[in-house]
C-alpha cells in the first residue's frame, strides 16, 4: 500500500517550516505574496527591502537551496523534506525564493573550485544567472548550435548570438553552451561554460512578449575573452553537462506544488462572485464552471503524484530523464488549462489586462497567467520534444 502521510519526523519538520514562516516572513510580503514576481510589475521599494530580509532569514536556515551540503549554504534535507518545505511554503503562500537550476548542475559536474566560487554567491543572492542555450537557427535541435569559442592561451574567444535568453538583462552571469569543435560530430564539439555578462563584447537586446512583460533577450557576443577553466566538466563533452541541467530544468519546472493553491484562490474568487442578473455564483450553475473547475482538481491531484515520484528517485540519487520530461509536458498542460479556465469561467472580465482599473479581476493575474502561459510548453524544450524523449528514452521506440 502506499502511504502518503508524514512519518513523525517530517510531521515535525512540516510543523517547523509553518512555525518558521508564521514568525519570519515580513509583513508585506504577507497578501499578495504570489504576484511578488507578477511579470511585467517592479517590485515597490517597500517590497524589494522585505524580500531582502526574508532572502536573508532564508540563507541564515539553508532554506534557499535546502538540498545542498551545508558547507555550499543548503541544509542538507532529503528529498521528502524539500518538498515538505515546497508545499509549506505553496500552502501559506510564503514567497520561495530558491536557486537557479545552474548550481545543481555545477553540484553535479563542477570542480571543488568552481563550487566552492559559484555556490555560496548563488544562494545569497549576489550572483542572478541566465541560460545561453538557443541561438536563431538552434531551439528543438539544440545540438546544431553555431556560437563559436576559439582557444586562445588560457582564454576562450567568443563569438556568436543567443536568442530568448530569460532575464539575460538583469543576470550577471551565463552558463552557456558553445562549439569549440567544429570538425567533431555536432554533439562531441560542444562545450558549457560559465562566463560574466559583465565581459567586454556582450551586447544584450530585449525583446517583447505579448503578455506586455519583457523577460527574454537577445544577446550577442563580439570576441568576448572567458578563461577556459571556467568550462564545467571537459571540454567538447559539454553536451551531457548541458543535458544534466535541461534534466533538473524540467523536473522544477513541472513540479506540482502550488497548483492546488492556485485553484484554491480561483475557486474562492468565484465563489463570491455573483451573477448580476441572477444574483447566483456561477459556480452554483449545473454543469459547465462547476465540471471545469473539478477537472482542474483532479488533474493537480494526478500532478501531486507525478511530483512525488521526481522526489523519490531524487531521494535514490537518480536524476530523473523521461520522467522529468512526463512531469513537465503534464505540469505545464495543466498550467495552461488552469489558466484558460480562469478566464472562460471570469467571462468577458477575463479579458481584461488593465491592472489598475476596477473591473479587472485581480489586478489582471489570471489574463496575464493566460497570456504568459503559452509559453510554458515551449521554454525548457517544447511539449513535442518531451513527447520524443519520453517516446524514445522512455517506450524504447526507434528515433524518428
Ligand atoms: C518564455 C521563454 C523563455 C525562454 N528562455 C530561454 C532561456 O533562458 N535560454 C535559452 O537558451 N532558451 C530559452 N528559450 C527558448 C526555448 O528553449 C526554445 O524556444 C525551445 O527550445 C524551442 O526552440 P525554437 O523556439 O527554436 O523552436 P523550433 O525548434 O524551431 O520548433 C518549432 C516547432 O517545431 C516543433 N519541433 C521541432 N523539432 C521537432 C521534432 N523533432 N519533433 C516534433 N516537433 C518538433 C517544436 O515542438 C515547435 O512546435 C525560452 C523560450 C521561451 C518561450
Amino acid at each position: 500500500m502506499v502511504d502518503f502521510a508524514d512519518t513523525p519526523d517530517q510531521g515535525r519538520f512540516r510543523t517547523e517550516v509553518r512555525d518558521f514562516i508564521e514568525q519570519n516572513l515580513p509583513g508585506e510580503l504577507e497578501t499578495r505574496s504570489d504576484s511578488v514576481f507578477m511579470f511585467g510589475e517592479e517590485p515597490s521599494d517597500e517590497r524589494r527591502e522585505a524580500i531582502k530580509r526574508w532572502r536573508a532569514s532564508l540563507v541564515e536556515r539553508g532554506w534557499i537551496a535546502p538540498a545542498w551540503p551545508k558547507e555550499y549554504g543548503g541544509a542538507d534535507l532529503t528529498p521528502m523534506e524539500q518538498f515538505i518545505l515546497s508545499e509549506t511554503f505553496a500552502e501559506t503562500r510564503a514567497p520561495r525564493l530558491g536557486v537557479h537550476d545552474v548550481g545543481s548542475t555545477i553540484m553535479v559536474h563542477g570542480s571543488d573550485e568552481q563550487k566552492r566560487e559559484h555556490l555560496p554567491p548563488l544562494v545569497r543572492g549576489d550572483t542572478v544567472w541566465c541560460q545561453g542555450y538557443s541561438e536563431p537557427g538552434s531551439g528543438s535541435d539544440l545540438a546544431s548550435l553555431q556560437t563559436r569559442a576559439v582557444r586562445d592561451g588560457d582564454d576562450f574567444v567568443i563569438n556568436g548570438q543567443k536568442i530568448w535568453t530569460s532575464n539575460a538583462h538583469n543576470a550577471n552571469w551565463m552558463f552557456a553552451l558553445v562549439r569549440t569543435d567544429p570538425e567533431a560530430p555536432k554533439h562531441r564539439g560542444i562545450t558549457y561554460l560559465l562566463l560574466s555578462m559583465k565581459s567586454p563584447g556582450i551586447t544584450v537586446r530585449p525583446l517583447h512578449q505579448m503578455h506586455g512583460g519583457s523577460e527574454f533577450n537577445e544577446v550577442f557576443f563580439e570576441d568576448v575573452h572567458v578563461p577556459a577553466r571556467n568550462a564545467v566538466g571537459e571540454i567538447n563533452r559539454g553536451w551531457y553537462v548541458g543535458a544534466t541541467h535541461l534534466d533538473f530544468e524540467r523536473s522544477s519546472i513541472g513540479s506540482a506544488v502550488g497548483n492546488e493553491q492556485t485553484l484554491d484562490s480561483l475557486r474562492g474568487f468565484l465563489v463570491d462572485e455573483r451573477d448580476q442578473q441572477s444574483g447566483r455564483s456561477r459556480l452554483a450553475e449545473p454543469g459547465g464552471a462547476r465540471l471545469d473547475l473539478a477537472d482542474r482538481y483532479i488533474e493537480a491531484a494526478v500532478a501531486r503524484t507525478l511530483s512525488q515520484r521526481i522526489i523519490s528517485m531524487q531521494a535514490r540519487g537518480i536524476v530523473p530523464n523521461y520522467e522529468a520530461s512526463m512531469t513537465k509536458v503534464f505540469g505545464t498542460e495543466l498550467g495552461q488549462r488552469i489558466y484558460r479556465t480562469a478566464v472562460k469561467l471570469m467571462g468577458a472580465y477575463g479579458a481584461l489586462t488593465d491592472r489598475e482599473s476596477a473591473w479587472t479581476p485581480m489586478r489582471a493575474r489570471w489574463s496575464t497567467l493566460h497570456l504568459r502561459s503559452v509559453a510554458f510548453t515551449i521554454e525548457g524544450g517544447t511539449s513535442e520534444i518531451q513527447r520524443n524523449v519520453i517516446a524514445t528514452r522512455g517506450l524504447g521506440l526507434p528515433r524518428g
